[in-house]
């Protein structure tokens, strides 16, 4: 300000005295000050309005105005400059009224010199300018304070409103909102609230902060703010009290935790396992299902990487392949990978792998869903082979089912012709040799049906101690000296309904097989007990019903068995023995045999210590037993009645003709239902009974038998067949099918 020029008016109608004005400021005033000089308020408000005055040097007592009016006049004109109001001694009074009024300072005429007047005036534009500064910071700081949206007061130790901005008025409207008392104001209450920040800025001298629920205030949230302002002792004189609108960020914040929560119960009761890992394949969340699957808790895991705990070593690399490539770009994978539980147990597990990338398309999580399907895989590869054994079973039956027919006949002619040819005769033994040779085929297609199941077991109730007790007798021969029996027997009687010769036939096997595995000698066992099978147990194991079994073990102390040879040796014609000396269907034949029965068999084995087979057949109850016990008739005699044979194949046909002639009865042999239904309509006499086989082209057995019991009512029917399959389908349901 010191170089700079001030421009002053000076209105005075007194020449004399503006004269002397005007020489003290060109001595005192160092050249800074340009005069301006008006003797009427008219022209002082002329040259107000020509150019713009730093300050305004004013007699009130002007010819065209007077007082106080003057001063008006010219504070209205000023436009901001300050008036210093010059006055006589006398007057003094009217000036501080003028000083009241608006003027800046006064100056009494008689008193005033040169430094007088221009420190005078400098202050007054100092003092001016300070003053318009402050009232512009003030407007600033209202229009500040108006622009807040929050709801700001401030109130008094007794919490009554001494401000509040423009968002506090406009949520009262018409209220009065200064002076009121901010806790009847706000929550209607008749005293501080006790959670109010307000309250505690008061008693602790400190900011506070708390979120506040208004159910008056139309169920809203605030966050306040209590600001303490102290006077210079320090004491909390007032407080700023803010109060902002939260209810959208409040009610978002609980939407959020409640669709947390949502989604936290959902991964926690899924079935399914899911597991998320960070892009460094970290386990981050571990759900309840993996937790049950594996035997660690979320917090043993939580941290570590996936391949270091839960992956088996040799599929650790897959894995981290895997993620490598869900992090850099794949969308989703999917994989079977193996899990280590706590306990050491592998489990085969199927994933589902995604991956979740945050706004940027970084990576964030990788998300797993798996299931684990290491029973399942166990089951289907059971069903696999349950399938194989079942198709191989229908391909040798029906070969065999062909090939007895024959042996049946090359045995029936051996047998009819060799009481005619004297003994001691060369054809005489080698007849007996064509017998033996055909007795063994026979046995081994016998073999054959049973694996395929389309012999007829001949069941009946039987205690599995006597039956395995006699084969025991015979099997001592069967087995070398270097090999030691055990045979231990369960005291209790073990009633099971089955055929002796099959169960003969299971055991045997089993020991055959037990015998070629001990070369150089050791202990075969054969046992009897009881087994109990509960519900779980039956869902894993093979077609096998809950309730009591009867059980037979047979244990040997030989080679054992790798696990890839266990796997298949109920497979027909699955050997490891040289050619001539296994067949491969040992086993399979054991196996069809306890399938027959309703029954399974499990094995363990280990190489070099031994092999154990379980063969479980269903118990049954010694009165259910008895009922089934069925009594034999005896042996057949023969008779003169006339029969009706009907049988496709010749060699049956012919061979059973001829006993039946031998036995004294008349045969009318037909090779099908329609030659046969030719012959009876030629026969006044009608005949006794019909024999016929079941599948034949032509006409079928049932066929025949219902036309045969239109055109005779009375003529009795049996049926042959060489398949169990069919023997109840017989028209008569009374009248039992006897397989050939
Ligand atoms: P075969 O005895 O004619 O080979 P099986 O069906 O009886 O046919 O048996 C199949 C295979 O199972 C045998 O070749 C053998 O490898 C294996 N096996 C069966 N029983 C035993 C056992 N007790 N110890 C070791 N291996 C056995
Ligand atoms: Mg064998």
């Amino acid at each position: 300000m010191s170089c700079e020029r001030i421009n002053a008016l000076l209105i005075e109608d007194n020449a004399a005295d503006a004269r002397l004005m005007r020489e003290m400021l060109r001595d005192a005033g160092e050249g800074r000050f340009e005069l301006t000089c008006a003797d009427r308020l008219s022209a002082g408000l002329g040259c107000l309005s020509g150019s713009r005055m730093d300050v305004v040097l004013l007699d009130l007592n002007l010819p065209d105005s007077r007082g106080l009016q003057t001063l008006g006049r010219v504070h209205a004109r000023a436009r901001g400059a300050p008036i210093i109001v010059l006055t006589a001694m006398d007057d003094t009074d009217l000036a501080l009224d003028a000083v009241r009024g608006g003027a800046q300072d006064y100056l009494v005429k008689e008193q005033v010199n040169g430094d007088l007047l221009t420190r005078s005036m400098r202050y007054a534009i100092e003092r001016k300018r300070a003053e318009d500064a402050l009232s512009e910071a003030a407007r600033h700081w209202e229009e500040t304070f108006d622009a807040i949206e929050d709801m700001v007061t401030i109130i008094n130790r007794d919490h009554r409103i001494v401000r509040a901005n423009q968002s506090v008025e406009n949520a009262f409207p018409g209220g009065k909102v200064i002076g009121a008392l901010c806790y009847e104001l706000m929550h209607g209450a008749d005293a501080p609230l006790p959670a109010c920040p307000a309250e505690a800025a008061f008693r602790s001298g400190k900011a506070t902060h708390a979120d506040v629920y208004e159910a008056e205030f139309g169920e809203r949230w605030f966050g306040v703010r209590a600001y303490p302002i102290t006077d210079e002792a320090g004491a909390v004189q007032q407080v700023v009290h803010v109060a902002r609108d939260i209810t959208e960020q409040k009610l978002a914040e609980q939407q959020l935790v409640r669709e947390r929560q949502f989604s936290n119960a959902v991964i926690e009761t899924a079935g399914a396992l899911i597991v998320v890992l960070d892009p460094e394949g970290r386990i981050v969340r571990f759900n309840r299902a993996c937790e049950e699957l594996t035997g660690f808790s979320f917090e043993e895991v939580k941290g570590r990487p996936l391949w270091g705990v839960l992956v088996v070593p040799e599929e650790r690399e897959a894995l981290s392949h895997m993620s490598a490539a869900l992090t850099s770009g794949v969308a989703s994978a999917t994989l079977e990978s193996h899990w280590q539980t706590k306990d050491g147990q592998r489990c085969l597990i199927a994933w589902a792998y995604t991956r979740l990338s945050d706004d940027e398309g970084n990576v964030q999580w990788l998300v797993g869903t798996g299931i684990d399907v290491t029973e399942h895989r166990q089951l289907e590869e059971q069903l696999r082979r349950a399938a194989k054994l079942e198709a191989v079973g229908q391909l040798a039956g029906g070969v065999a089912h062909d090939f007895n027919n024959l042996l049946t006949a090359i045995l029936g002619y051996v047998d009819l012709n060799l009481p005619d040819i004297p003994e001691g005769t060369q054809l005489h033994g080698d007849l007996l040799h064509v017998k033996d040779a055909a007795k063994r085929a026979s046995n081994l297609t016998r073999q054959l049906l049973t694996f395929s199941r389309q012999q007829v077991a001949a069941p009946m109730a039987l205690d599995l101690n006597e039956t395995v007790g006699d084969v025991c007798k015979m099997l001592r021969h069967l087995i070398e000296e270097k090999v030691e029996m055990q045979v231990a027997l369960s005291e209790q009687p073990l009633t099971v309904m089955a055929d002796p010769a099959q169960v003969g036939q299971v055991l045997m096997n089993l020991a055959v097989n037990a015998r070629d595995a001990m070369p150089d000698g050791g202990l075969l066992t054969v046992e009897t007990s009881v087994v109990e099978i509960l519900q779980d147990e039956a869902a894993t194991g093979w077609e096998a019903d809950t309730g009591r079994y009867a059980v037979l073990t047979v244990t040997d102390t030989g080679v054992g068995m790798p696990p890839e040879v266990t796997a298949r040796i109920f497979d027909p014609f699955f050997t490891t023995k040289d050619v001539g000396e296994g067949t491969g269907l040992g086993l399979s034949t054991v196996y069809g045999i306890v399938q027959q029965h309703k029954g399974f068999i499990e094995c363990q084995s280990e190489p070099g210590k031994g092999t154990a087979f379980r063969v479980c057949l269903p118990f049954t109850e010694v009165a259910e037993a008895a009922a089934q016990q069925k009594t034999d008739s005896g042996l057949s005699t023969g008779g003169d009645e006339t029969i009706l044979l009907v049988e496709d194949e010749e060699e049956v046909r012919t061979l059973a003709s001829r006993i039946l002639s031998d036995l004294g009865y008349t045969v009318l042999p037909a090779a099908d239902g329609l030659e046969a239904l030719g012959l009876l309509r030629h026969r006044r006499d009608g005949i006794d009974l019909l024999v016929t086989d079941l599948v034949m082209p032509k006409m079928g057995g049932c066929e025949l038998a219902q036309s045969v019991r239109l055109m005779q009512p009375d003529a009795k029917l049996l049926f042959m067949s060489g398949y169990t399959g069919e023997a109840t389908a017989g028209p008569g349901g009374d009248l039992p099918a006897v397989p050939v």
